[in-house]
């Protein structure tokens, strides 16, 4: 073997991979086919649990550049419809305003810091694989060269060459009859409300920031983000005379100006912002639905974009394809390292791609609640109508910030197969909060009874697990996800893989916690 893996793409998510795969002891290799990190602006930020998973790493504070904890977005909003989230007791929906380019950034350099070799202008172009191994064909800057790896992620893109070399099916939609243009572009200060720092367009009428707003004609959406030109952007069902007839050519401001006069039926003046670029100004035709027939085909695994593609809106596609990397990373290290138990890796999939069916299922809807029509106009009305429940609120927030999930553990506790809260935990050296007890990546046993008795239960497991005896304060422990809990085992990827509640847990507990540790951990060293 040249290397234990192979990562191709060094995109968000293979960068992702990448970290946790050397946090858990792993240097894996990747390979990029650009020689560059590209310019191209895609996300605008992220939004839902990734958030608060990226804390968990210390990245947020990386991506932030504040120190301060995650806080939940006061609002958003499901397929342009407002939601208030502001009144929602442990609001689920986390949001950061950050560029994909510098989110890559950060990703490459936090990689690099780990040690991960990453080779630019690298393109898979083939693989074949055996019992044992995969062989990845690489085009670099000198030729052609061969490599022989234990597994192999493909992490390249909707459009990846490792699906189709390990002749993995994409099924799905692909739609053809919506365009999207979007800009950088400053419209007249007379304009913005500053009040809310929304547009008041003559002829329109108020327009919020950062909402997509539909009309009867399309969406709009003024994004004006901080330190950055502000966005426009719109979403037509093209018909003949809708500008349908030029999509060969390349997209000028005056194509979006006309695009947002049909869309608001008013004029809205639109000029190129000044300042260092790259300036977006971007038309897109159509979209794909697609997921993957599987995410596994022998020791080839799909990661992200690669294993999932799906609209854009509500920004989901970050939070759904960082949280595939935490998922996998911790589980690939220990097939290498040995360690791991039988069908481990297989988990990934069975834990993940329901994730996916659900981001698919939940921008479908969307999609729908946006399009044009009468009939869609009332089941808007509907659906507004269901959100001024509080509880249809919380359910479509943990919806989009994929909070709702629970991995089947074959646990009893509530909080078994959930992904476990931010706690603050007193270990001996002052409070410290949970998210910087798992910075390291390693699967944690929080002993939280009076006794300390249970921590030693790990003691076989000692060069995998972490045991911490700990006390919670009373309030803190009465908000945990409001199930009382003396004991976590937690994965590297935060989800509960066992709780107590039991204030002396009992032979019975210890004989569960051991089979938990076994399940998620594999045999302990002293059997
Ligand atoms: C317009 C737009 C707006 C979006 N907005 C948001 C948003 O606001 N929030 C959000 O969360 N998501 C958003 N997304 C989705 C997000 O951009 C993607 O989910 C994300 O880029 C997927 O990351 P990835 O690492 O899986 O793949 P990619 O980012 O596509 O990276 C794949 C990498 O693999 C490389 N590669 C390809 N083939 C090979 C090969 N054969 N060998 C080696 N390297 C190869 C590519 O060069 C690339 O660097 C948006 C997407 C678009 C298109």
């Amino acid at each position: 073997m040249n290397v234990d893996i192979i990562i191709a793409g060094a995109g968000p998510n293979g960068l992702m991979l990448a970290c946790e795969l050397s946090l858990a002891g792993v240097r894996p290799l990747v390979l990029e086919r650009l020689p560059e990190r590209t310019e191209e602006n895609r996300a605008n930020g992220l939004v839902g649990q990734v958030v608060r998973m990226l804390d968990r790493r210390g990245l947020h504070r990386r991506l932030s550049g504040q120190p301060e904890p995650p806080r939940p977005a006061p609002s958003f909003v499901f397929g342009a419809l407002p939601l208030d989230l502001g009144a929602l007791e442990d609001n689920p929906l986390y949001g950061l305003h950050v560029p994909q380019r510098r989110i890559e950034q950060v990703l490459e350099e936090r990689a690099v810091e780990l040690g991960v070799e990453i080779r630019r202008g690298h393109e898979l172009t083939g693989l074949t694989q055996d019992d044992v191994g995969v062989h990845a064909d690489v085009s670099g800057p000198d030729g052609p060269y061969r490599l022989r790896a234990r597994y192999l992620v493909g992490a390249d893109g909707g459009r990846s060459r490792t699906r189709k070399l390990a002749g993995i099916d994409f099924p799905g939609v692909t739609r053809d009859d919506t365009v999207s243009r979007t800009a950088h572009a400053v419209v007249p200060a007379a304009l913005v409300d500053p009040a809310t720092g929304g547009l008041d367009v003559p002829g329109h009428g108020p327009v919020p920031p950062f909402r997509h707003h539909r009309t009867e004609r399309g969406m709009f959406v003024y994004a004006p983000f901080p330190s950055r030109p502000p966005l426009v952007s719109t979403t037509e069902w093209p018909t003949a005379g809708d500008g349908a007839e030029a999509f060969d050519a390349p997209i000028t401001l005056d194509e979006l100006r006309l695009s947002v006069r049909r869309v608001l039926g008013a004029d809205l003046p639109l000029a190129p912002p000044d300042g260092p670029g790259p300036h977006m100004l971007r038309r897109l035709v159509g979209g794909n639905t697609r997921l993957a027939d599987r995410f596994r085909a022998g020791r080839v695994l799909l990661l992200g974009d690669a294993a999932h593609v799906h609209s854009a809106m509500g920004g989901p596609g970050l939070n759904l394809g960082l949280q595939d990397a935490v998922n996998l990373g911790w589980k690939l290290a220990a097939e290498v390292h040995g360690w791991a138990p039988p069908g481990l890796l297989d988990t990934y999939e069975s834990e993940r791609r329901p994730a996916a069916e659900r981001v698919i299922m939940q921008t479908q809807a969307q999609s729908a609640l946006v399009a044009p029509g009468a009939e869609v106009t009332a089941l808007r009305e509907l659906f507004a109508e269901l959100l001024a429940d509080r509880d249809a609120t919380r359910r479509v927030a943990e919806l989009m910030a994929g909070a709702d999930i629970r991995y089947d553990n074959g646990g009893t506790h509530p909080l078994t197969g959930r992904w476990a809260s931010d706690l603050t935990l007193d270990a001996g050296r002052g409070p410290v909060r949970l998210a910087t007890l798992t910075e390291n990546a390693r699967p944690l046993l929080l002993d939280l009874t009076r006794d300390a008795s249970l921590a030693g239960e790990a003691s076989g497991w000692q060069d995998r697990v972490d045991a911490i005896p700990a006390r919670v304060p009373e309030a803190a422990s009465a908000v945990h996800d409001r199930a009382p809990v003396t004991a976590l085992l937690l994965r590297p990827d935060c989800y509960v893989a066992w709780a107590s509640d039991a204030p002396n847990p009992d032979a019975d507990e210890r004989k569960a916690l051991h089979a938990a540790l076994e399940q998620w951990f594999g045999a302990p060293t002293n059997r």
